[in-house]
């Protein structure tokens, strides 16, 4: 549980220099593109967000009276909502949410559960790759490009949302741009490059099936469709050749990286 950052209350030394509000406020302000990741309560009124902001990476901020009828902050706060933030950077662990500017609502995104779906496995995957408190201008223009393609997201043939090509492309994509995404294209045992049959996160990438033992099996359909959903642009995801079976290999291939490389697994990917 993440506390929020409040000011601590004044001490008697502090009220009889005549220190008040504004100058325990004292702090930067700043304006950045965010996105909400996450939001939960905080208190009676208040929510706590963890956002992806364009100028600081990931960054924690409480949004005071925001769950009142009367918030001047409406319903733009969210989960995969794109806005602009005015922040307060304070003492606390938390910054402030102080003004907000809808960019985009994602709406379309969150109002369809197999939609919802693949976005919150994203937001997940944002979280747990991202952590840091630091500029990623790639990872926060694929994070909004990737919730601009899943309003329009076609959900016809809608499966699981974890194995939808949007889904994965994404997921590849950041494994890719947080470094933990091994290369594909030869064994990385013994540089054969043909015959690959398995992929190995602790061997650094694809194996050939005389070094595959012990490791992911992975069908040549499978390393075709993960190599084209690398090259192919996020938009472009859904004409990736991706069977049933590729699907399910190239989300092995995501979960194997994310358990070997940070220690986790996605939380949203059990439940979708
Ligand atoms: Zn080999």
């Amino acid at each position: 549980m993440v506390l929020p950052g409040l000011p601590a209350p004044l001490t008697v030394h502090e009220a009889r220099l005549g220190q008040n509000y504004t100058s325990r406020m004292a702090g930067r302000t700043y304006k950045t593109e965010a996105i909400v990741l996450r939001s939960f309560r905080f208190g009676e009124a208040d929510r706590v967000l963890h956002l992806y902001t364009l100028d600081r990476g990931r960054v924690g901020a409480l949004a005071k009276g925001v769950r009142k009828t009367r918030s001047r902050f409406g319903a733009r706060l969210e989960p995969l909502s794109h806005t602009e933030l005015v922040l307060h950077e304070g003492r606390g662990e938390l910054q402030t949410v102080t003004g907000v500017e809808l960019i985009r609502s994602h709406h379309a995104a969150r109002e369809h559960p197999y939609r919802l779906g693949i976005g919150m496995v994203g937001a997940e995957a944002m979280l747990r790759l991202f952590p840091e408190q630091e500029r990623n201008q790639r990872a926060f223009r694929a994070l909004s490009r990737f919730l601009d393609l899943l309003d329009d997201l076609d959900t016809g043939t809608a499966q699981r949302p974890a194995l939808d090509p949007l889904a994965l492309s994404f997921q590849l994509k950041l494994l890719w741009l947080s470094g933990y995404l091994p290369h594909l294209t030869s064994c990385a045992e013994c540089g054969a490059e043909d015959n690959l049959a398995g992929y190995s996160p602790k061997a650094g990438g694809a194996l050939c099936g005389a070094c595959a033992q012990g490791s992911l099996p992975l069908s040549p359909q499978g390393l075709h469709g993960i190599e084209a959903l690398l090259n192919l642009p996020l938009a472009d995801a859904g004409r990736a050749p991706l069977g049933p079976r590729a699907a399910r290999e190239a989300l092995g291939v995501v979960n194997a990286s994310h358990e070997y490389h940070g220690g986790f697994r996605l939380r949203t990917l059990a439940a979708s």
